[in-house]
């Protein structure tokens, strides 16, 4: 198995619930590693073209309004298998059907208020990161 890198948002409804801690000890227990981590306000022009992907579906104008509610936190995992495993810990996105103990099931509200995003691919989690970090960030805190 390899190590892998992939990206995660602590969203505005974890923040606000006082959960940036929560959130990340459980991504720690899990086994990835916090290897770059920044709080940002989202723009309206950063969220839509973040979930670009989602622009043609019903939830896409909430998503982006949810989104640019308040602060989120923007971070680089690292571990073995760490995209698929991410999704493990974070768990199904409707918070109600997500396993007990998964951050969603812990901490999400709803299925759009569902506490963090996880890239799903190895593509899509390249993409991401570079959405966010910059080669030169990573660089500087590599181990
Ligand atoms: P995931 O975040 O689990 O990869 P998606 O990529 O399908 O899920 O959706 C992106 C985000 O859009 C979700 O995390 C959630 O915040 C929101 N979302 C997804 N489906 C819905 C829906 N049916 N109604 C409202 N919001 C949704
Ligand atoms: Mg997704």
């Amino acid at each position: 198995m390899a190590i892998e890198r992939t990206f995660s948002i602590i969203k505005p409804d974890a923040v606000k619930k006082n959960a940036i801690g929560g959130v990340t000890a459980k991504l720690e227990e899990g086994g990835l590693r916090v290897i770059a981590s920044r709080m940002v306000r989202l723009t309206e022009a950063q969220a839509k073209a973040f979930y670009a992907v989602h622009k043609d579906r019903p939830f896409y104008g909430d998503l982006v309004k949810f989104m640019t509610e308040g602060p989120v936190v923007v971070q680089v995992l690292e571990g073995e298998n760490a995209i698929l495993k991410n999704r493990e810990i974070m768990g199904a996105t409707n918070p109600e059907k997500a396993d007990a103990g998964t951050i969603r099931k812990l901490f999400g509200t709803n299925i759009e208020r569902n506490a963090v995003h996880g890239s799903d691919a190895p593509e899509t989690a390249a993409q991401e990161i570079a959405f966010f970090f910059s080669g030169a960030d990573l660089a500087a805190l590599a181990r």
